[in-house]
């Protein structure tokens, strides 16, 4: 799979993709990764922001630059399996869904705002999808597009050392993920609940899906409305409140 990062802060991505989970990932082969400054392709004393017709605070990335680097990158790869995400405050929220989702795709190209923005001019006519990580507003799209990239590369097959670990994760069956332990069994601030010492699989996925199932109705009740419950599922939450009451 390939991404593309269009920015005006090279660094920021050149940093996170030399890392990690990252960089495994390019190493072996399994994603390409390339990062492209609008300010490169400006024309002499140009300036890449400008202010906003109307008046009002703050100013503007040119639509010039960008048009340039995105008819430069959009070139070399097939249109109908390009993804142009814009990241955005106005955009819809993403979530792992989505991460799945775009993970099937054969090019993903991120445009990171700066100032108050971009030109409506690009959006209207290159991009796909308007993609916010939530309701904030950040200084520039470099963050939102890596944690987007991010979620994305998790999901590609060859990625994680341990691939069944993605089936477990919080969100993968719309729960939140149980609680955790490793050693010692026994500490001063606590021991690790007896389930998950008895070597009974049964007892230990019950004990988990108890929990995630307690912990999502605690956290996230949204979630929680969206997952079709059982009759065992609905036992299991019972027995999870009747513990935290006792
Ligand atoms: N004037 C814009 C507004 O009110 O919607 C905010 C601009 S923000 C200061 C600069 C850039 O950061 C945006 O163009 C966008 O690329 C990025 N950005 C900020 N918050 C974001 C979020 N929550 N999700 C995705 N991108 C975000």
């Amino acid at each position: 799979m390939n991404f593309i990062f269009i920015t005006l802060f090279p660094e920021i991505i050149k940093a996170s993709l030399n890392e990690s989970i990252t960089k495994k990932a390019i190493d072996n082969s399994l994603i390409t990764c390339q990062v492209y400054d609008p300010k490169d392709y400006l024309n002499e004393r140009e300036r890449i922001d400008d202010k906003i017709y109307g008046g009002g605070p703050g100013m503007l990335l040119k639509p010039e630059p960008l048009k340039k680097v995105l008819d430069k990158v959009l070139e070399k790869l097939d249109k109908s399996k390009s993804k142009k995400i814009y990241l955005s405050p106005k955009g819809t929220q993403f979530n792992q869904k989505k991460a799945e989702k775009l993970s099937k795709e054969e090019n993903v190209i991120f445009i990171c705002g700066r100032y108050e923005g971009i030109d409506q001019r690009i959006i209207d006519h290159y991009v796909d999808e308007e993609i916010s990580i939530g309701d904030y507003v950040l200084s520039g799209g470099e963050l939102p597009a890596l944690v987007v990239f991010d979620a994305i590369v998790r999901n590609l097959k060859g990625v994680l050392g341990d691939e069944s670990s993605l089936e477990q994760e919080s969100f993968s069956d719309g729960l939140l993920e149980y609680p955790q332990y490793t050693r010692p069994e026994e500490m001063a601030l606590g021991k690790v609940p007896k389930e998950l010492l008895s070597g009974n699989h049964l007892e230990i996925s019950k004990w988990r899906k108890k929990q995630m199932l307690g912990i999502t109705a605690l956290r996230r009740k949204d979630l929680l409305n969206e997952v079709v419950l059982s009759k065992e599922d609905k036992n299991l939450l019972k027995e999870f409140f009747d513990e935290l009451d006792s």
